[in-house]
């Protein structure tokens, strides 16, 4: 996918997020944190946790997989703990993302609905958004799906900068972690631009050594942060040990040899 149709994807993208309730007045910087959430840590947990090879994001059609995330993100262990401390913002990617899928915005789901009969859309509402109404909403008549309670904003305002306050420090560790090391792989020494050239500037997947204590403890971006290539990354999944990326690198330097 090139970069052109790649920031086609990304305006359909806003354009579908200006359409929500949420979004619709949100401020840039908001919406460019949750974009980013989408682009860069959705695209990661798709590596992570389902193993997909793609490039970008807007590559992923796989609704059930993405539902499956979002359940995960509420009893998993190592998704639980990678929402909480993103402040629910990996959710919100999640639900956004198959929101947009859903919607017409996408152009690969809009050509796939083509050949379908047409149904009436089901629109995927982002969990834990809308606060319940305060003596619940049985009584009401009914409204639009827009109409808000009026503390909606007071709320929103409160978890934004909360989200923000993590979303950044969780961000900030991706960074120490590849200033640290490099763009390469420490499994296998592979440079990704070496490889592919401009393409693969500044491309490298980051693996969590220890993600189950993700929610306990600070995250440390050198010991509990390491940069790997796409197969390493699938492989080191594949041990028992995912921490074990040494023992990865013996057993990659060995059969290399006679390879
Ligand atoms: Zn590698
Ligand atoms: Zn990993």
């Amino acid at each position: 996918m090139d970069t052109a149709i790649k920031k086609y994807y990304q305006e359909q993208l806003i354009e579908y997020l200006k359409s929500t309730t949420r979004y619709r007045n949100a401020d840039s910087t908001i919406v460019q944190k949750l974009i980013d959430a989408i682009e860069v840590d959705l695209l990661n947990v798709i590596h992570e946790n389902l193993h997909h090879d793609i490039y970008v994001v807007y590559e992923f059609m796989d609704k059930d997989a993405l539902r499956n995330l979002i359940n995960e993100t509420n009893r998993g262990k190592s998704l639980a703990a990678q929402n909480e401390q993103s402040g629910g913002l990996l959710r919100e990617a999640i639900n956004f993302y198959l929101g947009y899928l859903d919607s017409k915005k996408h152009p690969l789901a809009e050509r796939e609905k083509k050949g379908k009969k047409k149904q009436p859309s089901k629109e995927i509402k982002p969990v834990e958004l809308v606060p319940k109404g305060e003596n619940g909403t049985s009584s009401q008549k009914a409204k639009p799906e827009t109409t808000e309670p009026e503390s909606y904003d007071k709320l929103e305002g409160k978890k934004s900068e909360a989200t923000v306050t993590r979303y950044e420090r969780d961000r900030g560790n991706r960074k120490a972690c590849i200033a640290h090391y490099g763009y390469v792989c420490q499994v296998c020494d592979m440079n990704f631009e070496q490889v592919y050239g401009g393409l693969g500037k500044d491309y490298i997947e980051v693996h969590h050594l220890h993600p189950v204590s993700q929610g306990e403890r600070q995250v440390n971006p050198i010991e509990d942060l390491i940069p790997l290539c796409s197969n390493c990354h699938s492989m080191i999944h594949r041990q028992e040990d995912v921490s074990d990326w040494e023992g990865l690198r013996k057993k990659y330097l060995e059969n290399k040899q006679n390879y």
